[in-house]
């Protein structure tokens, strides 16, 4: 028997009202994604896939259907419960990274480790452990502004896992970046995919780097269409 989905988006409904006129962004959007699977989302800018990401992240509500992470139905949740689940279960990496720059690449990696209530040399191993498998392994006591930008990258791409989440929402993780270095951060995302049963989706622009995933869709008229 195949396991269930790790991610199952059904019938999603998302609207904008704006003044008189309401935006329909997603209509009846439905996407199941399994563990070590990768899926590219690539649709034209507006076309609504941040407010995809951030339904199937749980960091916004839809307005109807259902999301499951892992089976579990969390529409209904209370926010606390939705709150853990995204701690534990959910990574997300923006376009901008988004660390704290006070903190090295170490701490950035440790903290998530931390508020989720592990100890510090704990947290520390792992953050170690996972800078180097990223090729970090020479940067952890830099501050944000002392990496280029495909080590930031790296790096909040290990703060998006830190916590060993079942799932990784990336919202166009490479789209400032030069191609020879949005390539470095592909590869190494794919790697970390390869490496665990993690899945990830993953919005981009680049159709070479989607290319590499394990599958392609596009949103269209409010709906998850599977590509070639
Ligand atoms: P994408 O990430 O594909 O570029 P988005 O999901 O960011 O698209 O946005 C989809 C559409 O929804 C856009 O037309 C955008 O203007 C609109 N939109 C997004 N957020 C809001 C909001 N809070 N209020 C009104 N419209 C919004
Ligand atoms: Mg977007």
């Amino acid at each position: 028997m195949n396991p269930p989905p790790v991610l199952y988006l059904e019938a999603v409904e998302r609207r904008y009202i704006q003044g008189e006129a309401t935006l329909v962004i997603l209509h009846g959007a439905t996407l199941a994604v399994w563990p070590g699977e990768s899926v590219a989302l690539i649709a034209p800018s507006g076309a609504g896939k941040s407010t995809l990401l951030h339904i199937a992240g749980l960091l916004e509500q839809p307005d109807g259907g259902e999301v499951y992470i892992g089976e579990r139905a969390t529409t209904k949740l209370a926010d606390s419960e939705r709150t853990g689940i995204r701690r534990t279960e959910i990574g997300f990496v923006y376009q901008f990274h988004h660390l704290l720059p006070e903190f090295s690449a170490l701490e950035n990696v440790m903290l998530p480790q931390m508020i989720r209530g592990l100890g510090k040399s704990e947290a520390r191993t792992r953050a170690r452990e996972l800078l180097g498998f990223l090729g970090l392994g020479e940067r952890l006591q830099h501050r944000p502004a002392e990496l280029s930008g495909g080590e930031q990258q790296r790096v909040a791409i290990a703060r998006a896992v830190a916590n060993a989440p079942r799932i990784l929402f990336a919202d166009e993780p490479t789209g400032n970046l030069d191609p020879h270095t949005a390539n470095h951060v592909f590869d190494t995302l794919a790697r970390l995919v390869q490496a665990t049963e993690l899945a990830a989706v993953v919005a981009t622009h680049n159709l070479d780097l989607a290319a590499r995933m394990s599958r392609r869709v596009t949103l269209r008229d409010g709906q998850v269409v599977e590509l070639g």
